[in-house]
């Protein structure tokens, strides 16, 4: 079964531009309230196993992991939401959700209210699951409260979604 991709969905409410923190981030073009919502973070799906089995440019990671342990490649037909930068201190969130056909989604919103022109981060949570420590990924974020590191450091005991270094 061959299914043609979809191409990625529009982000109105997103630009893409040479970032303040790290390479391109993503910018508002309008100002939004709490919880607006930005975009699903969209790209090609792989399995916990067929992760597992595939050698991954280490370059850039645009994997995210959802709590049911799916993988979202924002490099490979995903759209904007995949150029938020992390922050320790952020002003958007990735919270899951199903969609009519029960598949879990991963929406990207705000948390706060932003102002147009505002650079939009999420907290990464990023796990690395081959020994890394927390120097190998530093986080220069800036804020009051950085952690140091883009790595999750206490991980929740409930499953949730996070970006996944490889
Ligand atoms: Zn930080």
């Amino acid at each position: 079964m061959t299914a043609a991709r979809k191409p990625a969905s529009s982000t109105p409410c997103l630009r893409v531009s040479p970032s303040g923190v790290h390479g391109l981030g993503a910018f508002a073009t309008r100002d939004l309230p709490a919880q607006a919502l930005l975009g699903l973070y969209e790209g090609r799906r792989y399995t916990a196993e067929q992760v597992a089995a595939r050698k991954w440019n280490d370059q850039l990671t645009y994997l995210f992991m959802l709590s049911n342990e799916e993988i979202i490649d924002g490099g490979k037909g995903g759209n904007a939401t995949r150029h938020l930068n992390h922050s320790c201190n952020p002003n958007c969130e990735a919270v899951e959700e199903y969609d009519e056909a029960g598949r879990l989604e991963l929406r990207f919103q705000t948390l706060v209210p932003v102002e147009a022109g505002d650079e939009l981060f999420i907290d990464y949570g990023l796990t690395a699951d081959d020994g890394s420590s927390p120097a190998d990924y530093p986080c220069h974020c800036g804020a009051e409260n950085c952690r140091g590191t883009m790595l999750d450091l206490a991980p929740e005991a409930e499953p949730h979604p996070g970006l996944v270094a490889r």
